[in-house]
């Protein structure tokens, strides 16, 4: 990075793409979870939209690997970025983040990409709804609105497991403090003997809602957290006769339980299946140096799958970018949702999860 970085003032901005980072400060947010804050190599103007997400591509023991992560810090500060990590016990990378990411570092990451964010979808009436780290898109969100004294209405109800789990708690507390258009509720699951909590305890539920929020049916949801809190919420919403076109969502992705299922059902479905050789093409994957003949429609993914490979998974349907790989040979016809930007696909990387091979392809994995 050069010497006089700080003064170097340049308006050159960021494009979507393979980019060079360098880690410039960390932030110990919550026992278990850290913000990690970047600057490109050479000054640049991070923008990007409120809510999406970039994908690191990491090498943890001598294996490539990659995983999605929202950035939490606003475009409205452009000249550095951050991302807000939640230790995963077990948990490959977050904890590899955790123990191993220092101040100089140099990482390479994707991005930014996303569909759930607030330039793309665009109301000036929200109910922003996070449970735990399902927190940073909506963070990013709120940084935009108070920082540019936008006109939007924003109800903030954050859940947490007990108040020392509140991510972001004094930061949230000024914007509710400084800005009449921000309303802020916490909801923690328990708290304990000696911790101080006048808040709302339990779950949100339909009670908690319609004190918190009782005009919640004009106002655009925006929602992120663990599956299960997502599915308690739309279950909610639905049975509240909320509108559920004004409901937008991001998933963190499946359990590994979802995952592993969903792999077994595969290999057994291939198994009991009865094709020609000649429909059959073959996925080599490089690094592992596996291989299996997989049928004419059968992703990527599943190829891997098939042979026990596990590619992280999140959305499945090409928008999340966390299974993105390198295709070293062959075609594929990937059908995504906005999860890889163009240049990550002129580099020839692809996300498996929606990639169909046309013929016999080499994965770098
Ligand atoms: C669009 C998007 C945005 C995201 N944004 C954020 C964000 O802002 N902040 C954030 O913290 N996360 C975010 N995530 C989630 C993140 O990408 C990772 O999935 C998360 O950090 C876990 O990764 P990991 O490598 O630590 O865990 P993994 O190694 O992928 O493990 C995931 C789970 O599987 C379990 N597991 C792993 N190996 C085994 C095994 N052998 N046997 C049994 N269980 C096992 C682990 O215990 C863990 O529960 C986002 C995901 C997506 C898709």
């Amino acid at each position: 990075m050069s010497e006089d970085f700080l003064t170097d003032v340049n308006t050159q901005s960021w494009a979507n793409g393979r980019h060079e980072v360098q880690c410039v400060n960390v932030i110990y947010e919550t026992m278990d979870v850290r913000t990690f804050c970047f600057k490109a190599s050479s000054p640049v103007m991070h923008f990007f939209k409120p809510g999406q997400f970039v994908t690191f591509e990491l090498e943890i023991n001598g294996q490539q690997v990659f995983r999605s992560y929202t950035i939490s810090s606003s475009p409205s500060v452009p000249y550095s970025f951050s991302v807000t990590i939640k230790r995963i016990p077990y948990g490959e990378v977050s904890n590899w983040m955790h123990d191993n990411l220092k101040l100089g570092d140099l990482l390479t990451i994707h991005g930014p990409v996303g569909q759930f964010n607030c330039f793309d979808i665009v109301s000036e009436k929200v109910l922003l709804l996070s449970g735990g780290v399902g927190i940073t898109p909506l963070m990013s969100m709120s940084r935009w609105w108070y920082d540019t004294n936008a006109n939007v209405d924003i109800n903030f109800v954050h859940s947490a497991r007990s108040p020392r789990d509140i991510i972001y708690h004094d930061e949230l507390k000024l914007m509710d403090a400084r800005i009449d258009n921000f309303n802020l509720n916490i909801v923690c699951q328990r708290y304990e003997n000696g911790e101080n909590w006048s808040g709302y305890t339990g779950f949100l539920d339909r009670a908690k809602l319609e004190i918190i929020a009782p005009d919640f049916m004009q106002r655009t949801v925006f929602c992120c957290g663990p599956a299960v809190y997502m599915s308690a919420i739309r279950e909610m919403l639905e049975g509240l006769g909320f509108d559920m076109a004004n409901y937008h969502e991001e998933s963190f992705g499946s359990p590994p339980e979802e995952s592993q299922v969903d792999a077994q059902q595969q290999a057994d479905d291939n198994a009991n299946l009865e094709v020609d050789t000649q429909d059959l093409f073959q996925v080599e994957f490089s690094n592992s140096g596996k291989a299996i003949k997989i049928q004419a429609e059968q992703t990527v993914h599943t190829a891997a799958a098939l042979v026990g490979l596990h590619i992280p998974k999140g959305c499945g349907l090409g928008m999340c970018g966390t299974c993105i790989v390198k295709k070293t040979s062959g075609e594929v016809e990937m059908s995504h949702n906005g999860g890889i930007t163009e240049e990550d696909v002129e580099d020839g990387y692809i996300l498996s999860c929606c990639s169909i091979p046309k013929g016999d392809v080499s994965i770098e994995y």
